[in-house]
C-alpha cells in the first residue's frame, strides 16, 4: 500500500516514523510520502488561501493549488500501484462521514491512499466534488469536535489502516479480541504486574490459569463496559454474535437476547395503563403452560374467569394481596409475573395439598410467570424471577418479612422445571390444580427468600 499526506505543516506528520508504522515504512510494508502543499504555489508568498466568496470569517483553501497538488501526487500512486490499483482520496473534515473501524478496514483494502489535509476553514468544496469523478472520496471526521487543521485527523487515519496491513503489528491475533472487532464489543480491562498495586488487586480469576474461566470473565466485562459506555453498540449486536453464557449478564444488563439480537428490557411495577395489554398477554401465554389433552375451552374458561382486564384491573387495586410485575422489551409488553401474599403472617397456602409440603411462614405464591413464546429463551423470564423475588423479600406482613415464595406448575411442563430447578427453587411436592373443571396434577417448588437460621 502507499499513503502520501498533503500539508502544509509535513513536520507534523514526523510522528509516522515512529513505532510500528516507522517499523513498517522501513520494512517495506508501507510506501509513504508526506508532501508540503505550498511546493504547488506560484506566487512569491506561496499563497495556499484565500476569502470565503459569499463573505464570512476565516480563509478558504485555494482549489487551484490543490488541483495540481493532487493531480502530481495521484500520479505518484499510479507509478507505485499500477493504473488498476484502487485509489481513495481522504479528505479530513469535521462535517464528513465519522471514522469507524469497519471504514478503516475498507481502506485498508485500497491501494493508494491520499490524505488531503485542510487548515483555516476547510478547502474548497470543488476539489472534493472534482475528484468523487475520478477516485473514490472519502471526506471523514474522527469526531464531534473542531481541530485546526487535519494532520492530526491523517495521523489517526494512518495509524488505524497502517496497523492492519498484513506483518505491520507482530501478533496479529492481537487484533482479533480489541474493541470494534467483529465481537461488536469494547475490550475488557486489562492487567499486567504487579498482582497488587497500590492497594489494588488484579482480579484472581486473571491469576488462576484456568482459560475457559479467564474468557468468561473477560467476556462479561467486555459486555458490561460496552453496555454502560456503547449501548447503542450492545444494540447493534446479531444474535450470532452472542455466545452461551452472555444471555445472563446481558439480563444483568438491562438486555434481553432475543432472536433479533439484544433489545432494551425493563422489569416494572404493572399501572393501570398496562391492564390491557396485560390481559392479552395472559390470555396468548396461559395456554403455553397447559399440557396438550386440556380441552381449549376449559383453558378459555380459566382466562376469563382469572386473567381478564376486570381481574388485573382488582389485582392492581390490592396491592397488599398481589404484586404484579411487567417486562417490557423494546417499549411492549412481554411477559409478566402474578404474585399472591399472604394477608396475615401465618396465612398457609390455599389449598391443603400445598399446606402440607409447604410449611415456612409468611410464604407467598408466584402464581403467574409467563414470557411471550416468540422469545421465549432471551433471559426475560429470569429478569421477571430475580426482580419479583426481590420486590418479595422487600414485603413485610404484619411487620415479619416474607419467608418463602412457592409455585406450582404442570408436572409435565419440563421446560418450567428445568429453569426453576436452575434459578434456586426446590421441588418440595404435589398439588392438584383445576383448570376448568378438570383437576391437573402440579408440581410444587418452593424459594427461600431470607436464609434460615442453622
Ligand atoms: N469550518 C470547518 C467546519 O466547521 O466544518 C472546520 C474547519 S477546521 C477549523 C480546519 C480543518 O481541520 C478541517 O479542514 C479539517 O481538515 C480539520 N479538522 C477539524 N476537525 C476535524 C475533525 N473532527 N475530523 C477531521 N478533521 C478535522
Amino acid at each position: 500500500m502507499r499513503i502520501d499526506v498533503v500539508t502544509i505543516f509535513p513536520e507534523y506528520l514526523h510522528a509516522l516514523r515512529l513505532s510500528l508504522v516507522g517499523k513498517a515504512v522501513e520494512g517495506g510494508v508501507l510506501a509513504l510520502g508526506v508532501h508540503d502543499l505550498r511546493d504547488w504555489t506560484t506566487d512569491r508568498h506561496h499563497t495556499v488561501d484565500d476569502t470565503p466568496l459569499g463573505g464570512g470569517a476565516g480563509m478558504v483553501m485555494k482549489p487551484d493549488v490543490w488541483g495540481r497538488a493532487l493531480e502530481d501526487v495521484l500520479a505518484l500512486g499510479v507509478s507505485h500501484c499500477g493504473p488498476e490499483g484502487r485509489t481513495v482520496l481522504a479528505i479530513p473534515t469535521p462535517s464528513g462521514e465519522r471514522l469507524d473501524q469497519r471504514r478503516v478496514e475498507d481502506l485498508a483494502g485500497a491501494d493508494h491512499l491520499v490524505i488531503a489535509c485542510g487548515r483555516y476553514e476547510g478547502i474548497d468544496s470543488r476539489v472534493a466534488e472534482h475528484y468523487a469523478r475520478r477516485v473514490e472520496v472519502l471526506e471523514y471526521s474522527i469526531g464531534d469536535y473542531v481541530l485546526n487543521g487535519g494532520e492530526a485527523a491523517a495521523l489517526v487515519l494512518v495509524e488505524a489502516v497502517a496497523r492492519l496491513l498484513p506483518g505491520v503489528v507482530g501478533n496479529p491475533e492481537s487484533l482479533a479480541e480489541e474493541s470494534h472487532g467483529a465481537a461488536g464489543l469494547l475490550e475488557y480491562p486489562v492487567y499486567t504486574r504487579p498482582p497488587l498495586w497500590r492497594g489494588l488487586a488484579v482480579p484472581d480469576v486473571l491469576l488462576s490459569g484456568h482459560h475457559a474461566r479467564i474468557a468468561r470473565w473477560r467476556r462479561d466485562r467486555a459486555l458490561e463496559r460496552t453496555s454502560a459506555r456503547r449501548p447503542d453498540m450492545v444494540a447493534a449486536l446479531t444474535a450470532s454474535q452472542l455466545e452461551r453464557g452472555d444471555r445472563e449478564v446481558l439480563t444483568r444488563l438491562g438486555w434481553a437476547a432475543t432472536p433479533a439480537g439484544p433489545r432494551p428490557l425493563a422489569v416494572r411495577h404493572a399501572t393501570g395503563d398496562d391492564v390491557a395489554h396485560l390481559a392479552e398477554l395472559a390470555a396468548e401465554t396461559f395456554p403455553l403452560a397447559c399440557p396438550d389433552h386440556l380441552p381449549a375451552e376449559d383453558v378459555a374458561a380459566f382466562v376469563r374467569a382469572n386473567l381478564s382486564p376486570a381481574r388485573f384491573r382488582e389485582y392492581l387495586a390490592d396491592a397488599g394481596r398481589y404484586l404484579v410485575l411487567v417486562a417490557e422489551l423494546d417499549g411492549e409488553l412481554a411477559g409478566y409475573t402474578l404474585s399472591v401474599l399472604p394477608r396475615a403472617a401465618d396465612e398457609p397456602p390455599y389449598a391443603a395439598d400445598v399446606e402440607a409440603v409447604v410449611t415456612v411462614r409468611p410464604v407467598a405464591e408466584l402464581s403467574k410467570i409467563y414470557v411471550r413464546e416468540a422469545v421465549h429463551g432471551s433471559g426475560i423470564s429470569q429478569a421477571l424471577m430475580d426482580a419479583t423475588l426481590a420486590a418479595l423479600a422487600a414485603r413485610t406482613v404484619e411487620g415479619q418479612p416474607l419467608v418463602g415464595v412457592w409455585l406450582g406448575t404442570n408436572a409435565r411442563n419440563r421446560r418450567a422445571h428445568t429453569f426453576y430447578a436452575r434459578t434456586g427453587w426446590e421441588l418440595v411436592g404435589t398439588r392438584h390444580f383445576t383448570v376448568g373443571g378438570r383437576v391437573e396434577d402440579d408440581a410444587v417448588f418452593l424459594r427461600r427468600l431470607v436464609a434460615s437460621p442453622s
